[in-house]
């Protein structure tokens, strides 16, 4: 397997109490890797370690295939990011501040400023000066910013918080398009599995401080259970019917829900028999386990 950025063992206390606790982070190149957590699961401090801002007290973090050591500020240059509050010089304009970015970074193609501007919808606010920048175009800055010197991976905390849904979906539009078009290798973390469930090929679940599980979406789409989801007004009569008609694999859930998991008979036969023998039949579904389900069951206790 061709990983472009592993975590071996990866270990943070502060005062005595474990943040992060033996990490082990897998990650493909050409993947999309979403890191979800709650807050306070320790993400944060897994991103800073993986970009050199904190040391751990053990472990380490294999970027490229090399150790990443308090001196190789060359692997950085092909990494970008966005972690926490990101820091921008007020009194200068968003392009004079992603200007001085080149520059720090040795990077000379300057017309790539006013392209990034344009991929994060900033384009005509350029020449402002991110005094007078809003919490939600910093964001868009810091992404432009991030991706500036087509870095072949993107560590991104928690990226799209300040943004309205509009411009979560423009972001994840824009991430996975660096993703197909240019080859770019994202980890992307979050509180909202479902933010980043619709772009990650891959996720990691962390909850105090410790992966709990991390599982490609091919691997979660072949256990995701399909099921047909009955709501009637009569559950106990409804059990006897389907036992009678051969139905064995089904779960009464309440006084009104039952689901069965038997996926070769047809929703039609089923509410044409109940309906006949008098069930009130309020709706009929066929159902996938939602990714929280799965997860879930895999982690048995849940994600918050
Ligand atoms: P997340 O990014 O998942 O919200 P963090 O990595 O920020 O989680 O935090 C993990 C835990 O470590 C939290 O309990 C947090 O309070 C603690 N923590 C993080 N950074 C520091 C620090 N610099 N000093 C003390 N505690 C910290």
């Amino acid at each position: 397997m061709d990983l472009i950025l592993e975590t071996l063992g990866l270990k943070k206390s502060f005062q005595g109490t474990a943040a992060v606790d033996d990490v082990n982070i897998h990650m493909k190149k050409g993947s999309v890797y979403g890191f979800v957590g709650p807050n306070g699961a320790g993400k944060s401090t897994v991103m800073k370690m993986i970009l050199n801002l904190m040391e751990p007290d053990s472990g380490e973090v294999r970027v490229f295939g090399e150790k990443i050591t308090a001196s190789g500020f060359e692997i950085f240059k092909r990494m970008g990011s966005i972690i926490e509050n990101p820091y921008f010089y007020d009194t200068m304009t968003a392009w004079q501040n992603l200007d001085l970015y080149c520059e720090y970074m040795g990077f000379p193609d300057k017309e790539r400023i006013d392209e990034v501007l344009r991929l994060v919808d900033l384009h005509r606010a350029g020449n402002k000066r991110v005094r007078h920048y809003s919490m939600g175009m910093k964001q868009r800055l810091a992404i432009a910013r991030a991706i500036l010197t087509r870095p072949e991976i993107l560590i991104l905390d928690e990226p799209v918080n300040a943004l309205d849904p509009e411009g979560i979906r423009e972001m994840r539009n824009l991430f996975r398009h660096l993703n197909h078009e240019e080859g770019t290798s994202v980890l992307i973390s979050s509180h909202i599995l479902s933010e980043v469930e619709l772009i990650a090929d891959t996720i990691g679940i962390i909850r105090q401080g410790r992966l709990l599980a991390e599982v490609s979406m091919d691997e979660i789409h072949k256990h995701q259970t399909e099921y047909i989801s009955l709501q009637v007004d009569n559950t106990a009569h409804a059990a006897l019917l389907l036992e009678k008609m051969g139905i064995r694999k089904f779960s009464v859930q309440d006084d009104e829900n039952i689901r069965i998991y038997d996926s070769e008979i047809s929703g039609k036969t089923i509410s044409e028999a109940l309906v006949k023998e008098g069930v009130g039949l309020e709706s009929l579904w066929r159902r996938h386990d939602t990714l929280e389900d799965y997860f879930f069951r895999l982690t048995e206790g849940g994600l918050s």
